[in-house]
């Protein structure tokens, strides 16, 4: 089977590699220099910044896909568990100190721990919260994430129907609500809504089936690859080659190929690539829209004029002098207006978004892991400020940003009580919605992809098959599973048990060969 991917993020090399592992013959075109997509890299006087992820979360999808190639997490990334896990700062009010910061632990049981000293009962209420977390997760893995929903007998299991009263309670309740069933206390309430910002979501519309993340970074663990998240893309590049992909950089899609109702290519520079199978990785709507002719889309623009994408987001990159003890691996600023906050990131594009001032943030400072990001006595900051997914607020060089941008190192210089910052920084590069929308072809500028509502989750978001198109495939953060790298390399894993015909639920155990047209 000849198969063309387009686009060399995570999702498409990791589908070249699977695809390939299993036989075909693969073809990958990325349109920019280097693969990497949202995983890419910016490196400036010796400071090497990631542009994209920093939470190394669901190790478990990790090493499902490293041992369908036949390796291990653990052979391809140095991992390592960071303790503490995060730090929360939250804004002072005025004439108020500033509430005392929060440390989230690498164990559970300190977390409890942590709770029950911030409100009586709460760490109590955690230990309920996390446990019904996991179990939530224990079966989002066993029948609903490793899923096409292309079948009804899979999910026709006692232990799924048994559960199916408390997965509806879940559905039509929101992340934010079901905290607020646990806790009392505001920080704490934050910290447990705050998951839902690693899926594009807001705590008030996202569904509470999504508190299984507090299971992923309370109870399993937060954990770094040494040497960056980049060395998760070129593990798997060096994977994908090894098992005979070509990677052609500097390629860009300009049309997808259909020929008697089947995808028969891509052209790339004028010329056609033939292909018995095509998937498509770049954004979803991008593919759609601008790849396909009107009558063979699935997802027309009316389509998406009717979904929220996620967050984009402003983006800091500071080289920093001199040492930062004020700020952990991660650390997360949380403003009072966090309502307020949401309502201005989850919302359509209009022409009028701003970057909030105050801003609720977040702040990754892997110098603190790892040496080999920044040169001697210096710190890397990768600063992340959410916000609407609306190109009208520009990108990098804008005047407008770059001010806010400054804004939000002096609220960072007062709240982390770094009052010299903006004087030790020696480098600096922003980002904004308009550089993911020119630089990757986003939707509507957003970082993330669609936001996982209750409406845009699931079998409710595209499928990652074309409906009208045979031997179309669709993988990445718009389509199913969703967010984030692990639901990226899922998603990868979706389009090889679509051409194997395999309707389970359940994780892979091994590759089967993958011959002719077989599924496609
Ligand atoms: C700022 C930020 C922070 C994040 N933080 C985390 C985190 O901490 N943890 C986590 O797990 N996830 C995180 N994510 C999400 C995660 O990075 C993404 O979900 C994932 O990388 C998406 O991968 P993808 O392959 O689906 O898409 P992309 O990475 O966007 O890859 C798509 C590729 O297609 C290419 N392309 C576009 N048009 C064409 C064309 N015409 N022809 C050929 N190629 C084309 C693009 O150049 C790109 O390389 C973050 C994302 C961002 C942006």
């Amino acid at each position: 089977m000849k198969v063309v991917v387009i686009g060399g993020g995570i999702s498409g090399l990791a589908t070249a590699a699977l695809l390939a592992k299993a036989g075909c013959e693969v073809d990958l075109f990325e349109a920019r220099e280097r693969v990497g997509g949202r995983a890419y890299t910016w490196s400036s006087k010796k400071f090497t910044f990631e542009t994209g992820p920093s939470w190394y979360l669901m190790p478990d999808a990790f090493d499902q896909f490293f041992r369908l190639m036949g390796t291990s997490s653990a052979e391809q990334l140095d991992l390592v568990q960071l303790e503490p896990a995060y730090k929360t700062i939250f804004e002072a009010l005025p004439g108020q100190p500033a509430p005392e910061p929060i440390l989230i632990h690498d164990i559970l049981g300190k977390n409890l721990e942590v709770f029950e000293s911030v409100e009586k009962g709460a760490g109590e209420a955690l230990g309920r919260y996390v446990a019904s977390a996991a179990e939530v997760y224990d079966l989002a893995i066993k029948y609903f994430l490793y899923t096409n929903f292309d079948a009804v007998k899979p999910f026709m299991k006692g232990e799924l129907l048994k559960r199916a009263g408390m997965f509806l309670s879940h559905l039509f309740k929101s992340l934010d609500g079901f905290a607020g069933q646990h806790v009392r206390d505001e920080r704490l309430r934050k910290i447990l809504d705050f998951p839902a910002v690693f899926l594009g979501a807001s705590p008030y519309n996202t569904p509470s089936m999504y508190h299984l993340m507090t299971h992923v970074d309370m109870n399993v663990g937060v954990f770094y690859p040494q040497g960056g998240f980049y060395t998760i893309i070129e593990a798997i590049e060096k994977l994908a080659k090894a098992h005979g992909v070509r990677v052609h950089t500097s390629s860009p899609v300009s049309k997808i190929v259909v020929s008697d109702g089947r995808a028969a290519g891509v052209v790339v520079a004028d010329k056609v690539i033939d292909a018995d199978v095509v998937v498509g990785t770049a954004d979803l709507e991008f593919v759609e829209t601008k790849l396909l002719d009107k009558k063979w889309q699935t997802y027309p623009s009316s389509y998406w004029a009717k979904k929220q994408p996620g967050p984009s987001a402003l983006i800091l990159m500071l080289g920093v002098k001199g040492e930062l003890p004020q700020l952990e691996h991660h650390t997360l600023l949380y403003s009072e207006n966090w309502k307020k906050n949401f309502a201005g990131v989850f919302k359509k594009a209009d022409g009028k978004s701003a970057i909030a001032n105050p801003a609720s943030l977040y702040i990754c400072n892997p110098s603190k892991t790892d040496k080999t990001v920044a040169p001697k006595g210096h710190e890397n900051l990768f600063v992340l400020v959410p916000c609407a997914p609306d190109v009208s607020i520009g990108g990098e060089g804008d005047a407008k940003l770059e001010a806010a941008a400054d804004d939000i190192i002096d609220q960072i210089a007062e709240w982390a009580n770094i009052p010299d910052l903006k004087s030790r920084i020696v480098t600096r590069k922003i980002m904004g919605p308009a550089d993911f929308a020119n630089d990757l072809n986003a939707w509507s500028g957003t970082a993330l992809g669609m936001a996982h509502s209750l409406g845009q989750s699931a079998f409710f978001r595209p499928r990652n098959k074309s409906k009208k198109v045979k031997g179309l495939y669709y993988a990445g953060h718009n389509t199913l599973p969703g967010i984030g790298l692990p639901m990226c390399l899922i998603g990868a894993e979706l389009v090889y048990k679509h051409l194997a015909g395999d309707k389970s639920t359940t994780p892979t155990e091994a590759l089967k060969p993958l011959v002719g047209r077989a599924g496609a």
